[in-house]
């Protein structure tokens, strides 16, 4: 048996040394699963604020971590993610991907990256679910209403209707399988800024999590995307000035706040106050006057139906949401005037 012999010793001491790895393991277990051992790591966590510039607001970023130059090296890394995808989905840019797709606007079908695939996707899953009223394309119009915010007139009616021609969801084609998107007519134009700053906060927190931080906030304007809360707490403390008393100040995490409505941009035309967000089955600003606020699973769904919910108004809003996104939760109310 001599042949026998020194393979089963070996195998024994393995077989020994596994065991002792698991009694150890088990200990481990143990001591990690006391309700003190956790929470030792957890109040070593300190917490760091960064803001920057970047999509034309504000980012902040709010993040507990164990010490100064991971929370550095973490943010640095989102934000420099943000910066990307303004590169890609600016609408004032010229050479942003979105600008440079909308320039092949009435040609053949162009290869996109990941993250425009993504968004656009996103897009026309929310218009068709909302008829239209939340549309990317609305572009042309949108651009009619700056220019009327600019010299306090009128769009002109015949511009308006040339616009409105322009836009519908149903005349941007995605191919999802290979990555391509075509704009049916020349001169349509793409305008992300209803989703565009919901999907940088979800990205940038999405960075934060690769790096090892899961309890952050990002906030971007009216968009908060929200990670794991603060250390010992429930949630993060999230103003809801839409809600009622009891849940305007809201703990909440692991989900997305947006808002939407005209307090800070609008134009005033002969006594009437025209939105940002377009109606893009009028062409016009919207002029029933509403804050928005959803609390979606994520922060890209909160901002496209915040926008969206915007158009359709209070009533079709609340009907409508019920209809399609029960689990998400809808906010209005009427805007002071001012
Ligand atoms: P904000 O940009 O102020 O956070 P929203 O998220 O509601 O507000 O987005 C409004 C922006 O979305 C507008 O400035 C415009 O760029 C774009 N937009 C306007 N109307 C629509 C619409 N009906 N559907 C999709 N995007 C829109
Ligand atoms: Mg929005």
């Amino acid at each position: 048996m001599p042949f026998h012999s020194r393979p089963a010793a070996f195998v024994r001491r393995i077989r020994f040394k596994w065991d002792m790895l698991a009694v150890l393991w088990f200990i481990l277990g143990v001591f990690a699963s006391r309700p003190g051992a956790c929470a030792v790591a957890v109040s070593r966590l300190e917490r760091f604020e960064y803001s920057q510039a970047a999509m034309g607001v504000r980012a902040r970023m709010v993040v507990y971590a164990p010490n100064r130059a991971s929370a550095e090296s973490a943010c640095k890394r989102a934000f420099a993610r943000i910066a990307r995808l303004e590169d890609v989905m600016s609408d004032y840019r010229p050479t942003s991907e979105l600008m440079r797709l909308c320039a092949k606007a009435g040609g053949p079908a162009v290869k996109v990256s990941r993250d425009l695939l993504k968004v656009l996707l996103k897009a026309q899953e929310i218009s068709r679910l909302s008829d239209g009223a939340f549309d990317v394309t609305v572009g042309p119009l949108v651009k009619l209403w700056r220019e009327a915010r600019a010299t306090r007139k009128m769009p002109d009616e015949s511009r308006l209707c040339s616009a409105r021609e322009l836009v519908g969801w149903r005349k941007l084609e995605i191919d999802a399988k290979n990555a391509t998107v075509r704009l049916k007519y020349p001169g349509m134009l793409l305008d992300l800024g209803g989703i565009a700053k919901g999907y940088a906060c979800d990205e940038a927190l999405r960075t934060l999590k690769r790096c090892g931080i899961n309890r952050a906030l990002i906030e971007m304007g009216g968009d908060i995307a929200l990670g794991d809360p603060p250390p010992g707490k429930k949630g993060w403390l999230v103003q809801i000035p839409a809600a009622q008393a009891d849940e305007r100040c809201s703990q909440l995490a692991n989900c997305g706040v947006s808002t939407s409505g005209d307090a800070e941009q609008f134009v005033e035309i002969n006594g009437r106050r025209y939105s940002h967000i377009v109606d893009p089955r009028t062409g016009l600003g919207l002029t029933h006057r509403a804050e928005v606020t959803v609390i979606a699973p994520d922060c890209t769904t909160s901002d496209c139906l915040a926008t969206a919910a915007s158009v359709l108004g209070p009533e079709k809003a609340a009907q409508w949401m019920r209809r399609y996104f029960p689990r998400v939760r809808l906010y209005v109310r009427p805007a002071a005037d001012g």
